[in-house]
Parts: structure tokens; sequence; C-alpha cells
């Protein structure tokens, strides 16, 4: 009886334990959330290089953000919650602010990817050739910071046939406020329109 009470004590032992150590790992993630907020490089308006170690990196960028920027990942088909987004806004690099993209240049190339036909400025890509995976490719990274964020391909629709395939987890996005507001506007006054007939 004595041995029963005995390991049951364990049991019992163990499992708070193991409670201990899954809330502690909950707050190792938070924590890491917390840490991305505080990106020092991280800017909307400044376009100055931005020149780190990738030690520098590790620390400030979110794991799945470090992933693919700097270890030049590519995140699984299908996954990305911009893939399909159809929202008015504009998209930025995830590791430094620096403005990538427009809603309006964004288009469904079926590829699993977000997709994109023309950057929003010249400044806002770099190209190089890779070769890797047996594949010859020209990848594209962030003008500023130099972040690995896809591929470009030849095969896009005009008005530049080309097809900026995107790791949604490099992109961040911020809807058009001042454009929202005004479709909103127009919306109320149609229906004035329609209260007045
Ligand atoms: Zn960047």
């Amino acid at each position: 009886m004595k041995r029963i009470l005995q390991s049951l004590l364990m049991i019992m032992l163990a499992v708070i334990f193991q409670q201990c150590t899954y809330s502690q790992s909950n707050t190792t993630k938070k924590e890491n959330m917390d840490t991305s907020k505080k990106n020092p490089v991280y800017s909307r308006s400044d376009s100055s290089k931005v020149n780190i170690s990738d030690e520098e990196w590790r620390k400030i960028l979110p794991a799945d953000v470090y992933a693919i920027a700097r270890q030049k990942g590519t995140e699984r088909p299908w996954t990305s919650k911009f893939e399909n987004s159809k929202e008015v806004g504009t998209f930025y690099c995830a590791a430094c602010g620096n403005p990538l993209f427009k809603s309006d240049t964004k288009f469904e190339s079926g590829c699993g990817w977000p997709s994109f036909y023309q950057p929003i400025s010249k400044s806002s890509i770099i190209y190089a050739p890779d070769n890797t995976h047996g594949m010859s490719r020209t990848e594209v990274m962030c003008g500023r910071c130099k972040a690995h964020l896809g591929h470009v391909f030849e095969d896009g629709p005009p008005p530049t046939g080309l097809r900026y395939c995107i790791n949604g987890v490099v992109l961040d996005f911020e809807k058009a406020q001042a454009a929202e507001k005004k479709y909103n506007e127009g919306d109320q006054q149609n229906k004035e329109v329609k209260k007045g007939e």
C-alpha cells in the first residue's frame, strides 16, 4: 500500500513538473514576440540601408521571419494569409519596414505564394542570380536590408510580364486607410441618396 502511495505521489509530481515546464515555454514564446516589436532598424520612412550582423538579425527578428529573410528559406505553399487577400494597401518588408509592393499590383498566380507583377519602386528590390536546387532563377531581396523575399519569373501578366513570387512571412501589410475611408464615405452618400428617393 505504501508503495502504491509513493508511486502515485511520483506521478503527481511528474505531472506538476511537466505543467511548469509547459508554462515556462509559453512565457519564452511571448518574450520572443515582444522582442520582435523592439526591432530598432524597422522603419517605414527611413530609406537608409540597413547593414547589421547576422547575430543581430537573429536577436531582433521573429524566428519564422529570420529563417526566410536571413537564411533564404521558403515558406510552405498555400500557407500565407496574403495569398488570396484582396485588401487595398501596401506591403512592407517584415524585417526592416521598406515599402515593397502595392496591392493593386498583386494578382492570383495560383502558385501558392503571394504574387505581384511590379515592385513599388526600383529601389524596393535587389536582384541576384540563384542557381541553387538545380534551377536557374532570379532571387529578389529587400532593397534596404537585403532580406531574402522570394524569386521573380518571366511568366507574369501585363504590363510587366513578371511574377514576383514572395514569401508572405517576410511581408507586413497595412490597409490603405485613406482609400478605405473615402470608399466608406462614398457608401454613406449612396445610402443618403437612396433615402432621398
Ligand atoms: Zn528589408
